[in-house]
């Protein structure tokens, strides 16, 4: 017997962040103009964000009726698999990026709990958020620390920051990098005494180095970020962060995972996002916002990290699959096919959202079957059934699934063979 499959066209929501592409030039605006979100495009608006999901700040409707996706979930649980709780455990979005974003740390699930009962304006739910982005053009960021013998060696050649220590503080710059574990203390001493200066006395230095890096006639590749963030913040503590995070692009298809208290910044770009459903973030600079300095230098992970680059599982029919480690809420599935191509989704225990980044297919599932064009956003639900869905590609596609995997899918994890519900 044919089963019925409930795949549902869903309504997501843009933002309108100020570091967010304007009108057409912005990929996360167009997929929402596109995909029948948005009635039209404004030329001279930020278009940021597009998410997909149930977080209270930005949450999907069906299409079809109206109804909140999170109302249909928490009064069908027979539309997710046993593990999924009554909404989306994540949040899945799509950013274009034209002006840096803040630098930012995510927290635990336990610093979460705590940031939320402390101060509920700031941390607007209990959750962590970890994320994952995957490049859709170049995209260049900051995330992490350098190594330390490399930070050492950038605080003697921007050595206006020196300004700004004591002078016990000047005499541990030699000791980053050199002994381990005792070497992250140093940098926490070392930039938490920078980060807790008054903004007066910050905003003197930041000038002073940015000016004269600025009036140099040979300026390296560091130089330029410092001097491009300085145009854009002046003043702004966040331009000395290059001299401690990794700079790197991403080209597109690749990605990078950011565990909580790993320090980043988006600069430029446009990028597919997956994270915890959370809003929650520590700001560490380039933003007029409020910035939580204690909780941040408690927080922060001050390790050296190489480029974090994270490389997806690839499956038997060769599409990508990213399961970071670690992480109950979220997998995320690439599919991608040129036109005339048949791609069968796994069959699976959990619920899941396919958001079209281009081309056209039709998506079946036993009796049910909806076609997908750019832009749009397909809700569907756990099947149950050894049932899979049929993705039939009739333009050039490009889409990500995203889904929580099931206990199963987690276990599989540390075995040879993935399974992908
Ligand atoms: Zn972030």
């Amino acid at each position: 017997m044919e089963s019925f499959v409930m795949l549902l066209k869903l309504k997501c929501t843009v933002n309108n962040y100020a570091w967010g592409a304007k009108g057409e030039a912005s990929m996360a605006g167009s997929l929402a103009l596109d995909g029948g979100h948005i009635p039209n495009l404004d030329k001279d608006k930020p278009y940021a964000e597009f998410w997909v999901g149930t977080h209270a700040n930005g949450p999907a409707h069906v299409i079809e009726n109206g109804i909140a996706l999170k109302q249909l979930l928490a009064t069908s649980p027979n539309l997710q698999g046993k593990h999924e709780n009554g909404k989306l455990s994540f949040l899945f979005k799509v950013l274009s990026v034209v002006a840096p974003l803040s630098i930012q740390i995510h927290p635990t699930k336990e610093q979460g709990k705590i940031l939320h009962a402390k101060d509920p304006k700031n941390y607007p739910d209990d959750n962590h958020k970890p994320e994952i982005a995957i490049a859709l053009t170049e995209f260049e960021l900051l995330s992490g620390f350098r190594q330390h013998s490399q930070i050492s060696e950038y605080l003697k050649l921007y050595s206006e920051i020196q300004e700004l220590l004591t002078e016990e503080e000047k005499g541990q710059i030699d000791n980053l990098g050199s002994y381990g574990e005792s070497s992250s203390q140093v940098l926490k001493l070392i930039f938490s005494r920078i980060w807790r200066t008054p903004k007066e006395q910050l905003q003197i230095v930041v000038d002073k180095l940015a000016r004269r890096i600025q009036g140099q006639e040979n300026k390296s590749a560091l130089d330029e970020i410092i001097v491009y963030l300085f145009t854009m913040y002046p003043g702004d503590v966040g331009v000395f962060a290059p001299i401690f995070l990794n700079y790197f692009k991403l080209q597109p298809g690749e990605a990078t995972f950011l565990e909580p208290n790993m320090p980043h910044a988006y600069l430029k770009g446009d990028c597919v996002e997956c994270m915890a459903d959370s809003d929650n973030t520590i700001r560490a600079g380039l933003t007029p916002k409020y910035i939580d300095v204690e909780s941040l230098v408690e927080m922060l992970n001050y390790n050296e990290t190489l480029l974090p680059k994270y490389i997806p599982n690839e499956l038997e029919d060769g599409s990508l699959l990213f399961t970071p480690r670690g992480i109950e809420e979220f997998w995320v599935q690439e599919v991608k096919g040129p036109a005339g191509s048949i791609y069968q989704l796994p069959y699976s225990e959990s619920c899941s959202v396919l958001t079209v980044l281009y081309g056209t297919a039709t998506v079946t599932v036993g009796t049910t079957s909806q076609t997908l064009n750019r832009g749009e956003v397909l809700f569907i639900e756990a099947t149950h059934s050894t049932e899979r869905p049929k993705v039939n590609i009739t333009d050039d596609f490009l889409a990500f699934r995203a889904f929580t995997p099931s206990p199963r899918a987690l276990d599989s994890l540390s075995s040879k063979h993935l399974v992908i519900d």
